[in-house]
């Protein structure tokens, strides 16, 4: 898997590249292709934070390495707060790389050592490099939420 810098793509026409880092930032986070050798190519926004950016490359990885066939066309779809996204694998597949990709980032002993210590899922976020929505999205997985809950912090 070879990851390219956003600069490095050829043949995108000005208002294209316009387009993507300005009014359409926020609505990509990263894309991938297949090359005829069967290397796959991952392009990352450039726009997006550190914690964005690992969470998009370990799902990218993680599609690559559980098998996970691209749709032909990637289908337009709205996220659970009614935002429109692009999909490029289908559902369960975008939730199973999602789910192995969070848990390589942020894996289990780790994320129970640092609860039971007293952190906050903040505090974790932090540490791991991953947003905080990453953190808790991997406390209710391995059910770890009531007790994070119900512990003041
Ligand atoms: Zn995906």
């Amino acid at each position: 898997m070879i990851v390219l810098n956003f600069d490095q793509i050829n043949g995108l026409s000005d208002s294209a590249r316009e387009h993507l880092l300005g009014p359409a930032a926020e609505k990509w986070s990263g894309g991938a292709c297949t090359l005829p050798n069967g290397m796959k190519l991952v392009v990352l926004n450039p726009t997006h934070g550190r914690a964005r950016t690992n969470a998009t490359l370990m799902e990218e990885i993680c599609h690559v390495f559980l098998g996970h066939q691209p749709n032909r066309l990637s289908i337009v779809t709205k996220d659970e707060r009614g935002k429109v996204m692009a999909r490029d694998y289908r559902k369960s597949d975008e939730e199973e790389a999602y789910g192995v990709g969070a848990a390589g980032l942020l894996p289990y002993a780790a994320l129970k050592r640092l609860l039971v210590s007293g952190k906050t899922s903040r505090q974790i976020a932090a540490r791991f490099r991953v947003s905080r929505e990453l953190v808790e999205y991997r406390m209710k997985v391995t059910r770890l939420w009531p007790e994070y809950k119900s512990s003041a912090r």
